[in-house]
């Protein structure tokens, strides 16, 4: 009888709540600058950032980042890291980009309006490993279109020091902070018109890149570690303070942080609060790394539950002007220091 009940009241409050969800984000400009959608399907099972979903949300545009965990963690022989980034690139450019099911971003007027129909995609790179340290394939990943480049991800590189090692993963020799190479790719990347994303940077790296990056930083994929202490791939307020004082947004994505064990959305909207307290609502925007293919909140299971989040977040207090702020405007404002 209870869970007769259960069953009936349960789908009516979550459709309710769907709704009211996304009618919050109605005529918003929604921008996910970390994402790993519409992958190859042979070897990639996490579509929560699918294209399809993101026109019911009414995204404007999402990054298809390059690279993600399978291929460079499996012992599957995919070849290189370039190899496989410009195999991905390729994949997109022959599925999606061309069936016209995405618009390939290449400058800011390629956004598309809230609410398309067609969302915008932004070509990224994950790790900067698949420079293998020549500034000429900044320009060649340009050609490419890509328009955001992660300076590292899971391995120390040419450029830099990842901020923590896998377990099991040999994280390579660190370097202690940029390098020489690593601050030549920024140059260029700033001359043709690449964001610099400082996502999984170490402490040190992130310091020197917000140092000699002339431009706001971004960071596509983290959360807060309050504590201050284990925080893994997780930044500290004063690491989250650098970014901000760059004019840099930090983008938060659906796992939990560390004073919140429960792990459900309201958490995140709580944890997001903490960062709009702190560091101002300027500053926050999502990057919810959707295809990353990790254990994600209970109650998120696509982008389509941003609408979930942009409730919560009004819950939890955040006027329209910050939620909008958030979900893309600050995010938006990065790329147009960027892309011409
Ligand atoms: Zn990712």
């Amino acid at each position: 009888m209870g869970m007769a009940l259960v069953r009936t009241i349960y789908p009516t409050q979550s459709l309710a709540s769907a709704t009211k969800g996304k009618s919050l984000l109605d005529g918003m400009l929604i921008i996910d600058p970390h994402a790993h959608p519409d992958m190859n399907p042979e070897y990639w099972k996490d579509h929560s950032a699918s294209f399809r979903f993101m026109k019911e949300v009414g995204m404007a545009a999402s990054g298809y980042f390059a690279i993600g965990d399978f291929p460079q963690t499996s012992r599957t022989p995919f070849g290189s890291y370039y190899d496989i980034a410009v195999r991905m690139i390729d994949y997109w450019m022959n599925t999606v980009v061309q069936k016209g099911f995405v618009k390939l971003v290449l400058k800011m007027s390629d956004i598309p309006a809230p609410g398309t129909e067609t969302p915008g995609a932004i070509l990224g790179l994950e790790g900067g490993d698949a420079l293998e340290g020549r500034v000429d394939r900044v320009d060649e990943f340009y050609k490419l279109g890509v328009r955001i480049i992660t300076i590292v991800r899971v391995h120390n590189n040419e450029l830099g020091d990842m901020m923590s090692a896998r377990p099991g993963l040999d994280p390579g020799p660190y370097s202690g902070g940029l390098t020489p190479k690593g601050r030549a790719v920024i140059d260029r990347m700033q001359e043709l018109g690449m964001v610099v994303d400082v996502a999984h940077c170490s402490t040190a790296t992130l310091k020197d890149v917000v140092a000699y990056c002339k431009k706001p930083v971004l960071d596509s994929r983290t959360n807060l570690c309050a504590t201050g202490n284990n925080c893994g791939r997780a930044r500290t307020w004063k690491e989250m303070e650098w970014i901000a004082s760059s004019g840099g947004v930090v983008c938060s994505r659906p796992v939990a942080w560390d004073k919140q064990p429960s792990k459900t959305i309201r958490d995140w909207a709580n944890e997001l609060l903490e960062m709009k307290k702190k560091i101002g609502s300027e500053y926050i925007g999502i990057g919810t790394d959707g295809g990353g293919g990790f254990r994600r909140l209970s109650g998120y299971n696509d982008v389509r539950d941003l609408g979930k989040l942009a409730e919560a977040l009004t819950d939890v207090g955040f006027t329209r002007e910050e939620l909008a702020a958030f979900m893309g405007k600050n995010v938006y404002r990065v790329l147009g220091k960027y892309l011409s």
